[in-house]
């Protein structure tokens, strides 16, 4: 009897919370999503007569090179790790609360593992052509309650083309961060949560890659492919530390790069 009447008070108690989200027109509102690619690149965007729901396929048109790109959380929120080898093929769904996610399909790779709280900006994967796709791209969608919506970025609705080249998109994701520019070097370049071989390993570049490098510091000594250098980097896009030897700058420590 006493367990009855308390879940009845919380049956009361969940109700009354739960009214004013049911009320018609006060849906949540979208967070503000931006480009799921790196600051400053411009892609161009379709969507083919087969698509699913209201997605939205991205290819690079800046003359960049598409595969491999980082894919972007177009929003903070909570990441987890799909397959689906006959369509979506490796995938990410960013669940931002609220009743909000977003989709990013066809990925080379994860960079993220499943349960991970990423920040607007933090790269979740790569662009690549996994499952049922024709070439590299990304396949972008934003869902309310299961539902694909009209994709909006920074608040304002994108076109529908039929075809690529007629709309572009210059993403500003990640831009306020701040940081500077490099390129990585080697194969398998581990990311670590700090500055240390015994630091957890968050990532890791399977090539050579575009980086933004948000400040440096001097950690363990690394000796690799002939250099040995004892300051590493810390990614904005990564989440986590590399050694600069893997830093495509022939000095030891970077110019113009603040120390963490
Ligand atoms: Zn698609």
């Amino acid at each position: 009897m006493f367990f009855r009447r308390a879940l009845s008070a919380l049956a009361v108690l969940a109700a009354a919370v739960a009214v004013p989200l049911a009320v018609p027109g006060q849906a949540h509102a979208a967070p503000n999503f931006k480009a799921p690619f790196a600051c400053g690149q411009k892609w161009t965007y379709s969507h083919h007569s087969a698509e699913v729901r209201r997605a939205l396929d991205f290819v690079r048109s800046d003359g960049g090179t598409t595969s491999g790109a980082p894919v972007l959380a177009s929003a903070g929120g909570t990441a987890t790790r799909m397959s689906q080898p006959d369509g979506a093929g490796n995938y990410i769904v960013i669940d931002h609360g609220g009743g909000w996610k977003t989709y990013y399909f066809h990925l080379a790779s994860y960079s993220v593992a499943s349960g991970t709280y990423v920040s607007q900006g933090r790269q979740i994967g790569t662009t690549g052509s996994t499952g049922n796709s024709s070439g590299p791209h990304i396949h972008y969608e934003q869902l309310y309650n299961g539902v694909g919506q009209d994709i909006r970025i920074n608040g304002s609705a994108l076109p529908y083309p039929s075809s690529y080249g007629q709309y572009h998109l210059t993403s500003d994701n990640g831009c306020s961060s701040g940081g500077t520019a490099f390129r990585t070097w080697g194969s398998d370049v581990r990311v670590r949560a700090d500055a240390y071989l015994s630091s957890a390993v968050v990532g890791s570049l399977s090539g050579p890659t575009d980086v933004v490098v948000v400040c440096q510091k001097q950690g363990d000594t690394v000796s690799a492919e002939g250099y040995t250098n004892n300051w590493w980097s810390k990614l904005r896009d990564q989440g986590g530390f590399i050694t600069n030897i893997y830093i495509d700058h022939p000095d030891a420590k970077l110019p113009g790069v603040p120390l963490c």
